[in-house]
């Protein structure tokens, strides 16, 4: 693909996350044509039009069941599915529950600037409780949804946060991604400049904290669900842990267990066993 030169508001979170992406890309070797960034709806969902790899711009909320696809079908390319918390956390919520107990190899990066910039600032998500949005001008009376816990309780084997204001964190929270066998949530706490006026980078800068500094390990499953639990509060001093969470290498991915129907082939690799007869009876019931 030729990429464009990106459209975002000037400062936009999403900014960081490509420019992380194309770090983490270029640390773990991955080739563009070898590469595929499948999006959704939404600011961040435009990011593949900015890659040199392959794309898809998809639809609202379906970024993980294309991704899923596309992995199953040719697990040898790396799948990354990159939208935002309405894309993944509202409308398709659902299948980030079934990715992660599927354990689909996709690396999922999601824009989280907790409200719909596209449209310009209605309540995501992952508003946080008491903030006035254009569809909540009292402050907003609904809990966040905490897609971190959410993930972990899924049964997702590599959950992650980062935060766009610090690139190098996060490329290196994505390389480990990438490398990660098996289905990985990365959440990027990422400022839209123009519609949130709360959580900006000087709001997270006084309160993001890095797991690698506190001596957290990875490996233990319940400290990593109490560490996914510090938020989402307003809590004038609460702390934001940023890192790796979670993360086992132990479980077959997905695409192993379809291969492994397949007598170890991948889809694209299987012969297609259809005869004219079979193909012409498939035809007959489209008309
Ligand atoms: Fe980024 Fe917000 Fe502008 Fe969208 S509206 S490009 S999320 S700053
Ligand atoms: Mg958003």
């Amino acid at each position: 693909a030729v990429a464009r030169a990106p459209i975002w508001c000037p400062g936009c979170g999403d900014y960081g996350i490509l420019e992380a992406l194309r770090r983490a890309l270029a640390e773990v070797g991955a080739r563009n044509e070898d590469v595929v960034v499948v999006s959704g709806i939404g600011c961040s969902s435009q990011l593949p039009h900015f890659m040199k790899t392959y794309g898809v711009h998809g639809i609202h909320g379906r970024i993980l069941p294309v991704a899923t696809g596309i992995k199953i079908s040719n697990p040898k390319l790396t799948v990354i599915g990159v939208g935002g918390d309405g894309d993944g956390y509202g409308i398709g919520l659902n299948h980030l529950i079934h990715a992660a107990r599927r354990n689909v190899g996709v690396v999922y990066i999601v824009s989280n600037n907790q409200v719909y910039g596209l449209t310009t600032g209605q309540m995501s998500p992952t508003t946080l409780k008491g903030v006035k949005t254009k569809t909540t001008p009292y402050g907003s009376i609904d809990s966040p949804v905490n897609p971190l816990a959410l993930a972990l309780s899924a049964g997702a084997t590599f959950v992650a946060r980062g935060f766009s204001g610090d690139v190098a964190h996060l490329a290196q929270i994505i390389s480990e991604a990438l490398r990660h066998r098996g289905f990985a949530l990365v959440d990027v706490l990422s400022p839209c400049v123009t519609f949130n006026r709360i959580n900006t980078y000087d709001w997270f800068r006084a309160r993001v904290y890095k797991l690698e500094a506190v001596g957290h390990d990875p490996a233990d499953f319940e400290q990593a669900y109490k560490r996914a639990l510090e938020w989402p509060t307003l809590d004038p001093y609460g702390k934001i842990p940023i890192g790796i969470f979670y993360r086992r290498e132990d479980l077959p991915a997905y695409e192993e267990e379809v291969a492994k129907l397949l007598g170890g082939k991948a889809p694209i690799e299987a012969p297609l066993e259809l005869s004219k007869e079979k193909i012409s009876e498939l035809m007959s019931y489209f008309g």
